[in-house]
């Protein structure tokens, strides 16, 4: 049996593509025995102060978070979180803000192609599942693809959604130095999410561990659902050699979702620095 602790540092609520209000996702991580939770909405921290709220009636302790959207080097999209980041940063709103304002320009492209190959008024669809336009991303397009039958669940993104497939658009996110800026200004820590979604060779995955570092980066995603119990090894050895910050989170988006949204494996090697040490949260406390 995997030993599970209460702590979840990566997941999604509607205010970015998750598919729980901010309450239900609540309610759900303490359902599932959670005591400290990071919320991470993509490109946006609009949930941070709900949560907060909501997380005291209930008794969760919850961390500020945000997952920042980066394309690093020509075409790599790159995924940043922010944790312990202070909601009220006026930098960081800004920043995050001229992000979101490309989403939906970037969906009326997505629908145009998939109309081309025969898909028609997937704008209109992906937005019924999504709260706002600035919020509307690739998952919002698969769930309509999925619930009109043009794919079997779990395929949007292998047949028209994932780069090179024929409904990706290109869209160049922030750069990594200035997304890590404006976590870290904000008071935050910055953390690379899932390492090993990214099919990076083991060089480029170096690379970019130096080039966050220089930007003030301080940790990285050991365990993730993206991935496998020996990835996460591998990156576990990695953030020791290179004095990383451990972290941990399920990256939960729906029920759909093969992780359990609030609780996560325990960290695989003993001399890992875990990231939530930083926010005075000891191994005690997870017990
Ligand atoms: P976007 O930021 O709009 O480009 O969408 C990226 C989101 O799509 C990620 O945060 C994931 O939630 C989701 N996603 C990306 N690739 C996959 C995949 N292969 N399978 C399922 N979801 C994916
Ligand atoms: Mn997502
Ligand atoms: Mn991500
Ligand atoms: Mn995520």
């Amino acid at each position: 049996m995997t030993n599970l602790i209460p702590l979840d540092f990566h997941c999604h609520s509607t205010h970015s593509d998750g598919a729980y209000t901010i309450n239900k996702l609540l309610d759900l991580a303490k359902a599932n025995g959670c005591k400290y939770l990071a919320l991470t909405d993509h490109d946006t921290i609009s949930g941070i102060t709900e949560a907060k709220r909501y997380a005291a009636e209930i008794n969760i302790t919850l961390i500020s978070g945000v997952e920042i959207s980066v394309t690093w080097g020509e075409t790599s999209v790159i995924h940043i979180i922010g944790l312990n980041i202070n909601e009220n940063d006026q930098n960081l709103l800004n920043n995050l803000e001229k992000l979101r304002s490309q989403r939906f320009n970037r969906g009326k492209k997505i629908a145009r192609v998939l109309e081309k190959i025969g898909i028609p008024n997937a704008l209109a669809g992906a937005m019924k599942y999504c709260h706002s336009p600035e919020a509307l991303s690739r998952t919002h397009f698969s769930r309509f693809l999925v619930d009109h039958g043009y794919v079997k669940p779990g395929q949007a993104f292998d047949t028209y959604l994932g780069y090179g497939k024929p409904g990706y658009v290109a869209q160049t996110w922030a750069k990594l130095e200035d997304c890590v800026s404006w976590i870290t200004e904000s008071g935050g820590i910055a953390v690379i999410a899932h390492p090993c979604r990214y099919a990076l060779s083991q060089a480029k995955l170096l690379q970019l561990i130096h080039d966050f570092k220089k930007a003030g980066g301080r940790g990285i995603e050991v365990i993730s659902p993206s991935h496998s119990r020996s990835e996460s090894r591998k990156i576990a050895v990695i953030a020791n050699e290179h004095g990383l910050l451990c972290s941990l989170g399920s990256d939960f988006h729906d029920t759909s979702h093969k992780s359990v949204l609030g609780v996560n494996p325990i960290l695989p090697l003993l001399n890992c620095k875990p990231v939530y040490n930083e926010f005075n949260i000891m191994e005690q406390d997870l017990i």
